[in-house]
């Protein structure tokens, strides 16, 4: 057995229901003024946003919202966010919401303690200042955006892109699973798919070692028990069924965070640009071709999984064949647009065997090809 592993995850998790109220302490310690950056409603509508503001209020803390977070966040938003948060004066950060918002705090962090950084700048730029100090509040479970170093933003030509490193750690995570609660049922599915596409994904990645095995193991035997169950469209999660998911989705965030995504996630960005699937969806529709390849590449971890999970692989495609669709059709032009393009995306080059851009184009061809 391998047993060898090198973890860093430096974001202090602190979880629990109603954790949010209880953290007074911790908002005083980060200083007198924060920006909260979150999205459009949700925050609102899951209680999220009164618990911060309450535990702001009783440390004395005085706060201001910035709440233009639309999914998929812009470069240009989350830099205006940096500089809402310096006119201001922040201290620090909090991030509330799903995926979108965790990572478009994360780069409000940044921008805002350094003003020469603007827009696409972030790919490219030196972060000189430290950033701002984070923590972070989700309320999808899905991305465990709170336990990565990744923020996932749109730059200006539209395309989707990471930027990674330990200026994107938070310090602190809020870990309270009953803001997935009002989350509605096709967010749930997607959101699902998200987390265990990346179980599996970082599971094979070239990255992967023996702890992020485990955490992978572990997430996709909680979550998959709860995708047969959403495969009945009428069915509700229960309250329960909602904290397992979500404990399920910081449990591949722990898996990603090692071993990063493979040619899912990358080929599935450009659904989303193009086509408006949401992120988790988008990504999940080629995790069946993922697997098989995977069982090509490493048949031992193949099995692994498959246990991991408590269903048959035949079980397992069948609920993933159920769920992962997707009703678009892409024209042949597009398809060779995505050839080229993929042809320089590293997600590949992590991925367990070799399958390409021309894999890639001919996948795409044959689930969504315009005949
Ligand atoms: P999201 O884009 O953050 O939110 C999707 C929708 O769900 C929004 O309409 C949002 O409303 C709503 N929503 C969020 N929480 C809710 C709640 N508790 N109740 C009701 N509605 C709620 O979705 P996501 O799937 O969590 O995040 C996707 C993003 O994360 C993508 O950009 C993806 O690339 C990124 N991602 C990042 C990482 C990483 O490691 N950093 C990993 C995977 C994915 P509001 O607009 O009102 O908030
Ligand atoms: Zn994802």
């Amino acid at each position: 057995m391998n047993t060898h592993f090198n973890f860093c995850m430096p974001a202090e998790i602190l979880s629990g229901k109603g954790i949010v109220k209880t953290s007074s302490e911790i908002f005083k310690l980060l200083g007198k003024k924060c920006l909260i950056v979150t999205g459009k409603s949700s925050a609102e509508k899951c209680g999220a946003l009164a618990d911060v503001t309450a535990a702001l209020k009783a440390a004395g803390v005085e706060y201001s919202v910035f709440n233009k977070i639309t999914e998929n966040p812009l470069t240009a938003t989350c830099c205006d966010g940096g500089r809402a948060g310096r006119e201001f004066g922040a201290d620090f950060v909090v991030g509330i919401g799903g995926g979108s918002p965790l990572d478009a705090a994360k780069a409000v962090c940044v921008y805002a303690s350094n003003d020469h950084i603007v827009n696409d700048g972030i790919y490219t730029e030196k972060i000189i200042n430290i950033p701002l100090p984070l923590v972070l509040i989700g309320t999808t479970a899905g991305t465990g955006s709170e336990v990565t170093g990744v923020s996932v933003l749109t730059r200006e030509n539209g395309r989707k892109q990471s930027v990674s490193g330990k200026n994107f750690y938070a310090k602190y995570v809020l870990a309270d699973p009953t803001y997935t609660y009002s989350v509605p049922t096709a967010t749930t599915v997607s959101t699902a798919l998200d987390a265990f596409a990346h179980a599996v994904e970082s599971y094979f990645s070239k990255k992967h070692d023996f702890l992020s095995r485990k955490f992978s193991c572990l997430a996709v035997s909680e979550i998959v028990p709860l995708l047969l169950k959403l495969k009945d469209s009428d069915f509700k999660l229960s309250e329960e069924e909602r904290d397992s998911l979500y404990f399920a989705s910081l449990y591949a965030g722990l898996a990603l965070n090692k071993g990063g995504t493979c040619f899912p996630h990358g080929m599935g960005y450009a659904l989303t640009e193009d086509y408006g699937l949401p992120h988790g969806l988008a990504c999940a529709v080629f995790i069946p071709a993922f697997l098989k390849e995977a069982k090509k590449g490493d048949g031992k971890g193949y099995a692994e999984i498959i246990k991991a999970t408590g269903v048959s692989e035949n079980e397992l495609f069948k609920v993933l064949d159920a769920l992962c669709k997707a009703d678009i059709t892409i024209p042949i032009e597009k398809i060779e647009e995505y050839r080229v393009r993929w042809s320089t995306l590293k997600n590949f080059k992590n991925s367990p065997t070799d399958f390409g851009a021309d894999d890639g184009a001919s996948l795409v061809y044959n689930l969504f090809g315009e005949v």
